[in-house]
């Protein structure tokens, strides 16, 4: 099944609603990291240079069903207006599907761009209510979907309103799904995988699924802990899912048996509180005395991780090696940011924390693809077709 693009549509003269993915932070009224309406204009500029008038559409933060002003979309439109050097027509409604709305839409002149009020002003978005998605598809002729973030979840502005419309991908939905699939269909060997973060519940489909294509996988992050328990290490009070025990077990069966290899932090950074400037011990990852916890994988460990990293041809990163947040424990993520960074392998870094990890290294232009869709890469990476995307199917 193949994915239609914006080159599989013609947008002369059209009405096009599109899904981006403006869920951006805003403070005091003005939007503080424009970071997602800036990477939507290279497909609203393509689809206004073809003589479209554009209908936009986004969630933004977690109202409760209904309108609430700290939510509406007044500084979106306002910043995206800057950014675009254009109008942007916006109303505060009751909702994206409210009479107000539906009139103001109607009104909307060839060319120009409108924004709708937050789609979760109305309760009927995320049940994937047909009757939504049958208004919001009213305001246009095609469709176009270009919010990765949201691609995995069947909402009425993600996947109902695909059944409206002919419908097809963005620039930026395209490029994240044909990377990442990429990634799993053809990767160049040696392919490493480095996963890390909170829990493992959060990543074991990650790391099922790619037990099948990746040659090593490196671990870090407090779901390492995890893995040494389950083998009968000493962990103190590290960060553990007790109940994840026997699953550790079983991926570390299921990955000999497999020939990948499994690469867990032979030392860990520890604590006894997470603290800035707290006392650190390094200690072996499963001997770890009682009080203290791992809260970063230790200098041999980044040792090993950077040598096994050298002849990668592709990486792909998701989940800091540590409490990253804090001072001391940014160690093992630094280390590992400069080392994938500096690769000549193709890479890519995924997961929201992660990310923001490599941001603030200041190297994230020198990663092949940082996907910006946490839960939506996670579910592609898991193998799993993403709602939002299957409707842009032939
Ligand atoms: P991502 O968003 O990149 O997918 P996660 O959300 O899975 O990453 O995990 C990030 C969180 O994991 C961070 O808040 C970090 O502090 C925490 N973390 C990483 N290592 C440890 C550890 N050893 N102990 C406790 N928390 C950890
Ligand atoms: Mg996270």
């Amino acid at each position: 099944m193949a994915l239609k693009t914006l080159n599989d549509l013609n947008f002369k003269d059209k009405r096009v609603l599109v899904r981006v993915d403006y869920n951006v932070p805003i403070k005091e009224g003005k939007v503080t990291d424009d970071t997602r309406i800036e990477a939507s204009l290279p497909t609203l500029k393509k689809l206004l240079s073809e003589g479209s008038s554009l209908i936009l559409m986004s969630h933004l933060g977690r109202p409760k069903g209904g309108p609430e002003d700290k939510y509406r979309m007044g500084p979106v439109a306002q910043k995206l207006s800057e950014l675009i050097g254009q109008e942007v027509r916006y109303e505060a409604t009751n909702g994206p599907a409210s009479k107000e709305q539906q009139a103001f839409v109607e009104k909307a002149p060839k060319g120009s761009i409108t924004l709708l009020e937050n789609t979760r002003f109305d309760s009927r978005e995320e049940t994937n209510d047909p009757e939504l998605s049958r208004i919001l598809a009213s305001y246009a002729d095609v469709y176009v979907n270009d919010a990765f973030g949201a691609a995995h979840r069947a909402h009425a502005s993600t996947e109902g309103v695909a059944k409206f419309l002919p419908g097809a991908a963005g620039y930026l939905l395209e490029k994240e799904i044909s990377t990442l699939s990429k990634l799993l269909n053809n990767p160049e060997s040696p392919f490493k995988v480095i996963i890390g973060g909170a829990k493992v519940s959060d990543k074991i489909g990650v790391i099922e699924n790619l037990l099948d294509m990746a040659d090593e996988i490196l671990i870090g992050g407090a779901m390492a802990y995890t893995f040494f328990k389950a083998q009968g290490g000493k962990v103190g009070k590290s960060l553990v899912e007790d109940d994840k025990l026997d699953l550790a077990s079983d991926l570390l069966e299921r990955a000999k048996a497999k020939n990948t290899k499994i690469l867990l932090p032979s030392d860990s950074m520890c604590a006894q509180e997470i603290t800035e400037g707290v006392e650190t011990k390094v200690y072996p990852s499963d001997d770890i005395p009682e009080g203290w916890m791992g809260l970063d994988i230790g200098p041999e460990a980044i040792k090993t991780y950077q040598d096994s990293l050298k002849d990668a041809k592709t990486i792909l990163w998701n989940g800091p090696m540590g409490v990253f947040e804090f001072s001391p424990f940014n160690t093992g993520t630094n280390e590992v940011a400069k080392t994938v960074a500096h690769l000549d392998g193709f890479t890519v870094v995924g997961g929201g924390d992660s990310v923001a990890a490599i941001n603030k290294s200041g190297l994230a232009d020198k990663i092949d693809h940082i996907s910006t869709g946490g839960g939506a890469s996670l579910e592609l990476l898991e193998g799993k077709t993403l709602p939002g995307v299957a409707a842009l199917e032939d």
